[in-house]
């Protein structure tokens, strides 16, 4: 991508060629050359600054007043148009991560809009996953049997530029209405096959403690209910919402498990750190699902440090999503094999609980597929050979019929031979 700065982007100073990290000193990302916009830091002495009504009443909303901020940034009449079509937010927060007021920078990145979000090849959608075909009440989502996603609210604290639900977040910002909350109850009630419920939206953090109490009460006022899953970037865009007072609210309706959404090491502050570790001490484990974005963090390096930073947060890796097929997106999407060559790199390096599961969400609402670097060489009926993480092949064969064994042995009979000789003298060599 261009980069008027001349300085180089965090994401491709780490060398593509996945040399070990110990030669790299994760920590050590390229100086800003543009130092992060005084007038933010500024804003970030006042005392307002963790009062999170403050950064959501005084979210940036528009490029023009994000360029007074950044300058560099381009304000093109494509980049408005863009704007126009999916709206835009940032908090000042997520806004002084910024290291460098251009495009290069992976926050503003994530959160600018920009011309290439007009271009459509015809394969993406509005609406891949084909949420709107799987409603059986507005806003619950019943795909799989035993679990639901259940959009409460549209309202974002920062609008995602990769966001799969472009086509309704921020458009208007509404929230759930008593009457279709009582609607969702119904149909909880009449479906006690659903075990797991997803809140999300939008981000139902942006809502206030006592209108996310109430969701949370009525879903555990379900007795079939027996997970609540809350989706939240607020850890990542504003996480001072993270406060003792909702987390006491919340804590009262265990089990509810707390998914977020961080994509790049920069996310990781010390402001992400308390609202994590406030989480945490709480009782809510803490899952993350990033998405693999081209010029974010399409970079194994990278992805590394992100994973070493969140495991040290208590933050389990949940999920890492290959691009949905979203209309306005297409310059965020990467090969499919990029995400399979990450997933690689990172087996064997990393503690396994660092480590995501890459899936593919199918369009037209398919279902999550997670795909995996092929660790199998071959398959055979009474051995598989593996290869693992250094390139070793090994034999690992399948079970042998007990009983028979210890009778054939017992009579001092000679071990039947196996069918399918061939194959186990291949893959038992070596
Ligand atoms: C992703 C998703 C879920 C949750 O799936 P998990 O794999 O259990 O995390 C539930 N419902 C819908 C519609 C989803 O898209």
């Amino acid at each position: 991508m261009e980069n008027r700065t001349g300085c180089v982007p965090a994401v491709e100073a780490a060398s593509k060629d996945d040399a070990p990290s110990l030669l790299r000193k994760p920590s050590a990302r390229p100086v800003a050359s543009v130092p992060i916009s005084r007038r933010l830091r500024a804003l970030a002495r006042t005392p307002q600054w963790k009062d999170w009504r403050w950064q959501l009443r005084n979210r940036i909303r528009s490029i023009s007043r994000l360029a007074e901020y950044f300058p560099e940034l381009e304000v093109s009449p494509d980049s408005l148009k863009a704007a126009e079509k999916f709206p835009q937010a940032i908090t000042p927060y997520y806004a002084s991560l910024a290291r460098r007021s251009d495009l290069s920078d992976p926050v503003l990145r994530m959160s600018v809009p920009q011309a290439q979000e007009l271009c459509n090849p015809p394969f993406l959608m509005d609406d891949p996953l084909d949420e709107e075909r799987h409603m059986p009440v507005p806003g619950l989502v019943h795909r799989y049997p035993d679990r639901a996603l259940f959009l409460v609210t549209s309202a974002c604290a920062a609008y995602c530029r990769h966001c799969t639900r472009k086509r309704v977040t921020g458009a208007r910002e509404s929230r759930i209405s008593a009457s279709r909350l009582a609607r969702t109850l119904d149909y909880l009630l009449a479906h006690p096959e659903i075990k797991d419920v997803v809140v999300s939206g939008g981000d139902p953090f942006t809502m206030s403690d006592c209108a996310i109490e109430t969701i949370v009460a009525s879903l555990r006022s379900v007795p079939s209910v027996e997970i609540i899953r809350i989706g939240t970037r607020t850890p990542v865009t504003l996480p001072f919402r993270v406060t003792e007072e909702l987390v006491e609210r919340l804590r009262k309706y265990h089990p509810i498990w707390i998914n977020t959404h961080f994509n790049h090491p920069c996310e990781i502050t010390e402001a992400a750190k308390e609202a994590c570790c406030r989480l945490a001490d709480a009782g809510f484990p803490l899952g993350n699902q990033s998405v693999l974005l081209k010029g974010i963090n399409d970079d194994s390096a990278v992805m590394e440090e992100l994973l070493r930073g969140l495991v040290r947060m208590r933050v389990r890796l949940y999920y890492l999503f290959q691009c949905d097929l979203v209309a306005g997106i297409e310059h965020f999407r990467t090969p499919l094999s990029r995400g399979i060559e990450i997933m690689e790199y990172l087996r064997g390096r990393l503690s396994g609980m660092a480590i995501p599961v890459f899936v593919v969400d199918l369009p037209n609402g398919c279902g999550k597929v997670p795909v995996m670097p092929d660790y199998v060489v071959s398959k055979g009926t009474e051995c598989t050979v593996f290869r693992n993480s250094r390139g070793l092949h090994v034999n690992y064969p399948e079970p042998v019929a007990v009983e028979r064994a210890v009778s054939n042995a017992r009579a001092g009979k000679p071990r039947r031979k196996a069918r399918g000789r061939g194959q186990l003298k291949l893959c038992c060599a070596g």
